[in-house]
């Protein structure tokens, strides 16, 4: 089992270890040919990895759970969750791996987790597998979203295993190589709370506090704290996916980590033309989880997340539902405290302009975008040219006197287009062009796919010769349909 490809790199298997009930020892599926298509070589270098060992056979192994590097111990991972509302007491890692954590040279530990590995006992009956046009489309957009700042699981590496997968027709098969600060869920919590078992409960509560929220240890409530902490992160990230127009897509409380990373990476999609209601997953059929939603999701979640920690708040009871009340009731305060600093950040607004005139000013401009149907992102990076005196790139956006007067009240609080630059993206990955490089990477093809990914993992600087990347999707492009298990 050794082998010369991690034999720099310390593996653990805390998960495993401490909670071994929720972790199920099991082995990948041996590929036929597995063989590296993308690898990132800069997270490989930062996490201890030799990228050109990764590429060789025994990295492509490595990458598809064939090798299992000295230390770590596979397992699939145990968790419930509600999806779309439904309560499912035994959902876990159906096609996933947890290989095992690793120390990064800063000292934190993360998770590399295998996706499309074979089937576990948690499959229900799915193949296990993935396709390689979805993994690539998880990579793309996770490291998109790194590259945005915004806290998310990684990209390390797709491998092709030389297997075919069937969905619609058949496909390459591919395995994502994921790393994330762990893959504790909210329902890897409504697992341990189903069970019943408080130990486990405690334990698995410990374990993520030790791994998330060390300060929560010294309060005088530490589960208490553990609960305000996971509100805290989860009301920031979600106010970071609002202001990019991010739709997640698949809003369960099996894909809301304990972390705040984003993380499952399935019908996601970015929002082109401004409109709160959309959404994009082929199976959300009510708009559970469209653009304008996701907060109040993220809301409920976490109200379920507060309820598995009851037996651990307090003795009481009754004291123990307050408390989880009032943590979770802290969640729309955060939110609106992230979304209007990230929304100051947008405008370029300086610490003179009061908070409510920042307020005003986003209130006043979003029904506009929406009814001129305007590209948020192409939007708002046209403000930054139309505080340095051009007003084309807006104008071009949304016509005539729509915006004049907005322009206008907006200019007189003095605007830093720097600031601007820095926080409104350039490049995202916007659907049709995504779809453009995973049609072409199909066709084999990877160009475009290359294309994309440097220009999405450097959102920030427009690049000569790419105004297209940076352009609205065409008129005739959509609507756009997403879909899960891939
Ligand atoms: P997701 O929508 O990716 O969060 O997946 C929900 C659940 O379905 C998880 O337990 C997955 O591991 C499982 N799952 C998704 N696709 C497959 C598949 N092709 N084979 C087995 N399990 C799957
Ligand atoms: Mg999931």
């Amino acid at each position: 089992m050794s082998s010369a490809v991690a034999s720099a790199i310390t593996f653990d298997t805390v998960f495993a270890r401490e909670l071994p009930e929720m972790a199920i020892p099991w082995r990948a599926e041996e590929f036929p040919a597995p063989e590296v298509l993308v690898l990132g070589e800069a997270l490989a270098l930062d996490l201890g990895f030799d990228p050109g060992q990764l590429r060789s056979p025994d990295g492509a192994r490595l990458l598809t759970g064939g090798l299992v590097p000295a230390g770590a111990a596979p397992v699939a991972q145990a968790y419930s969750g509600h999806q779309f509302g439904w309560y499912s007491p035994r959902l876990g890692d159906g096609r996933a791996l947890l290989i095992g954590e690793l120390r990064r040279p800063d000292g934190g530990l993360v998770d590399l987790h295998l996706k499309g590995s074979g089937p576990t006992p948690f499959a229900r009956g799915g193949d296990g597998l993935a396709a390689l046009a979805p993994m690539l489309r998880e990579y793309l957009i996770s490291e998109a979203m790194h590259a945005l700042t915004i806290p998310t699981t990684r990209a390390l590496a797709v491998t092709t295993t030389g297997a075919t997968v069937h969905r619609s027709g058949p496909q390459s098969g591919a395995v994502l190589a994921r790393i994330a600060s762990s893959h504790l869920r909210v329902g890897s919590f409504q697992f341990a709370a189903a069970k019943g078992d408080t130990a486990l409960l405690r334990r698995l509560a410990d374990h993520a506090i030790d791994r998330h929220h060390p300060d929560a240890a010294a309060a005088k409530n530490p589960y208490l704290a553990l609960l305000t902490g996971v509100v805290r992160v989860q009301a920031e990230l979600i106010a970071r996916w609002m202001l990019v127009g991010f739709i997640h897509g698949v809003m369960n409380t099996d894909n809301m980590t304990i972390s705040g990373q984003t993380i499952d990476y399935g019908p996601c999609a970015f929002m082109d033309a401004f409109d709160p209601a959309t959404v994009f997953s082929s199976i959300d059929e009510t708009g559970r989880y469209s653009y304008r939603n996701q907060p109040v999701a993220a809301e409920w979640n976490l109200a379920r997340f507060a309820e598995t920690l009851i037996p651990l708040l307090a003795d009481d009871q009754d004291e123990a539902v307050s408390l989880a009340e009032a943590a979770v009731g802290g969640f729309r305060q955060r939110y609106s405290a992230a979304w209007t600093a990230g929304m100051r950040a947008k405008l370029g607004l300086s610490g003179t302009v009061p908070d409510e005139a920042a307020s005003a000013l986003a209130a006043d401009l979003f029904p506009v975008l929406e009814e001129h149907a305007v590209d948020l992102t192409s939007f708002f990076r046209a403000l930054s040219p139309a505080v340095r005196g051009d007003d084309a790139p807006v104008r071009s956006l949304v016509g005539g006197r729509a915006v004049a007067e907005w322009l206008d009240r907006w200019k007189a609080t003095d605007p830093d287009p720097d600031l601007m630059d820095r926080t409104n993206p350039v490049y995202i990955p916007r659907n049709h062009l995504v779809e453009d490089a995973l049609a072409a990477t199909t066709a084999g093809d990877l160009g475009p796919f290359t294309l994309l990914l440097d220009l999405v993992t450097s959102p920030y600087g427009e690049r000569p010769g790419c105004e297209r990347y940076a352009s609205p999707a065409p008129r005739d492009f959509g609507p756009y349909r997403t879909y899960c298990g891939t």
